[in-house]
């Protein structure tokens, strides 16, 4: 055999790897844009209507940097781990787009305002893992093109609204560590009220860096680049597609040429947009109307006190405090309104697992149905936590509780009044509950045969009837008991 051939045939049979680092944009949630006093909320609006000379880069216009986006980035970046800088600047990216009305964008080039994060992601075998993060910077939006038939339109509406860009290391390796990676991102970002990252309204977009190699080389191979992906799926398909094309190419002995690509969410594939080649060169220098960024060491301080307890930590806690499983604790600490509701559940009732259950499959279920949030719930974590509390002191029974559960919820009802109200608590006279558990096994020879005979779970039979007669206000522990003493007898 021809050593060319020998060449194509080991590498057909290579394993290959994938080594992916994100750059994440989300927008940071302030009132106004970052160098202007237009509204930062252009969600739905008219074209066009939330701009000034500022924003749509009129010349002579001077820039003002909003210091609540500063804040709020910094924020973004402490829960990632990040160190801030006391010194940072703004620089311009030049480079000339019809969206882009100054012929530049400002953003942070050498001096970022934070450097050096991590985040850890829980994989689904529990498994953990640390995702570097290079960097949160802060930079201005672009407006928005739409190509019709009759010619593109523009629409400055985003120009100037600040954003953070979030770059990892090339950490990931796989697609479920980049999808853990981004939603993590998210739920960050979402926690520390740096963003809302909602994608539905443009709040978050992704960009892969992805390369193949060889299953244990170190060295990286060439990476191609996949620009604004908008949805945590298309993130997700552009992974498989890219890992596909590039492996196909390295498998007929191909290489890869380093470029940026765009993704068609119609068609799922990613299309070469341009090379390294034709690479725009941005002629970054600082930008001279914008003082630098001092954060002094009491400000950092002060924000970081404002951060609240980020969700691992919180999850942690739910396991270790509360004795919750891994699952339920990850759930509940996913969204910040979510947990506190759930706090406030175990608060009340004094049954913090009782009060999970609860609040994820009974409340859950019934908002999920709906498709309403927690924040949209009907009833009070106060009212819910009475209800788990009536159950946890056997004052109802958990089948009494189900069924008064839509009527507590849609009513916001005080549980202690309505079972009050109704008679609904457990039948605590144990002489009309020994009556019917008589009748019961009178009417019913053969189950009593069976037990007798050594069937030990016909029993759920005759304890079904009996609650069956007291519409579910028994007790069923203490029927099982009675029911043995009589048998026995
Ligand atoms: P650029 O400025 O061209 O976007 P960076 O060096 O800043 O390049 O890297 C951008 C992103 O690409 C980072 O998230 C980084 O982790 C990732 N990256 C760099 N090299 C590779 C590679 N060989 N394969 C995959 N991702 C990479
Ligand atoms: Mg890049
Ligand atoms: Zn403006």
């Amino acid at each position: 055999m021809h050593t060319d051939q020998l060449n194509t045939y080991t590498l057909k049979k290579m394993d290959y790897e994938a080594v992916v680092g994100l750059e994440i944009h989300c927008r940071i949630k302030t009132q106004t844009k970052l160098f202007c006093r237009c509204s930062n909320d252009i969600f739905n609006a008219e074209p066009n209507t939330h701009v000034c000379p500022i924003c749509m880069g009129f010349p002579g216009m001077l820039p003002l940097m909003n210091e609540e986006a500063i804040f709020r980035g910094v924020k973004g970046a402490l829960a990632l781990g990040c160190d801030i800088p006391e010194f940072s600047k703004m620089d311009r990216k030049s480079y000339f787009y019809p969206d882009l009305p100054m012929g530049y964008q400002i953003s942070q080039y050498d001096l970022p305002v934070s450097e050096k994060g991590k985040i850890t992601i829980t994989r689904e075998d529990g498994s953990t893992k640390d995702i570097g993060v290079t960097r949160l910077h802060l930079e201005n939006d672009a407006g928005k093109l739409t190509h019709t038939a009759g010619g593109s339109l523009v629409d400055y509406n985003r120009s100037g609204t600040p954003l953070v860009e979030i770059v990892s290391e090339p950490d990931m390796r796989t697609q479920e560590e980049v999808s853990l990676y981004a939603r993590q991102i998210q739920k960050i970002m979402r926690y520390v009220g740096c963003s809302d990252a909602d994608m539905e309204k443009g709040q978050m977009r992704f960009d892969l860096n992805i390369s193949l190699r060889p299953k244990g080389q170190t060295e990286f191979g060439t990476r191609a680049e996949v620009k604004n992906l908008n949805s945590f799926r298309s993130l997700e398909k552009a992974f498989d597609y890219e890992f596909k094309r590039q492996k196909e190419i390295l498998e007929s002995g191909g290489t890869i040429v380093q470029e940026t690509r765009g993704w068609d969410d119609n068609k799922e594939i990613t299309v070469s947009q341009r090379s390294k080649e034709e690479a725009a060169d941005y002629r970054y220098f600082p930008e001279p109307d914008i003082p630098p960024l001092i954060l002094t060491r009491e400000m950092v301080e002060k924000l970081r006190s404002e951060l609240p307890e980020l969700p691992h930590v919180k999850a942690e806690r739910y396991q270790s405090e509360y004795k919750l499983s891994a699952q339920m604790a990850n759930d509940l600490s996913s969204d910040a309104d979510l947990a506190a509701y759930f706090e406030g559940v175990a608060k009340t009732s004094g049954e913090p697992k009782k009060a999970a259950n609860w609040v994820l499959s009974e409340l859950g279920g019934l908002l999920k149905a709906q498709s309403l949030s927690i924040t949209d719930s009907k009833l009070s974590a106060e009212n819910l936590g009475k209800l788990v509390k009536l159950i946890e002191a056997g004052t109802i029974t958990g089948k009494i509780a189900k069924d008064i559960f839509e009527e507590v919820y849609e009513g916001n009802l005080d549980p202690e009044a309505l079972v009050e109200e109704r008679g609904l608590k457990v039948m605590e006279d144990t002489g009309a509950l020994e009556k019917i558990c008589q009748e019961v096994i009178d009417r019913n020879p053969q189950i009593v045969a069976d037990f007798k005979g050594g069937k030990e779970k016909a029993i759920g039979g005759l304890v079904g009837q009996v609650m069956g007669a007291t519409k579910g206000s028994a007790n069923p522990k203490s029927v099982n008991e009675i029911l043995r003493k009589l048998l026995i007898n």
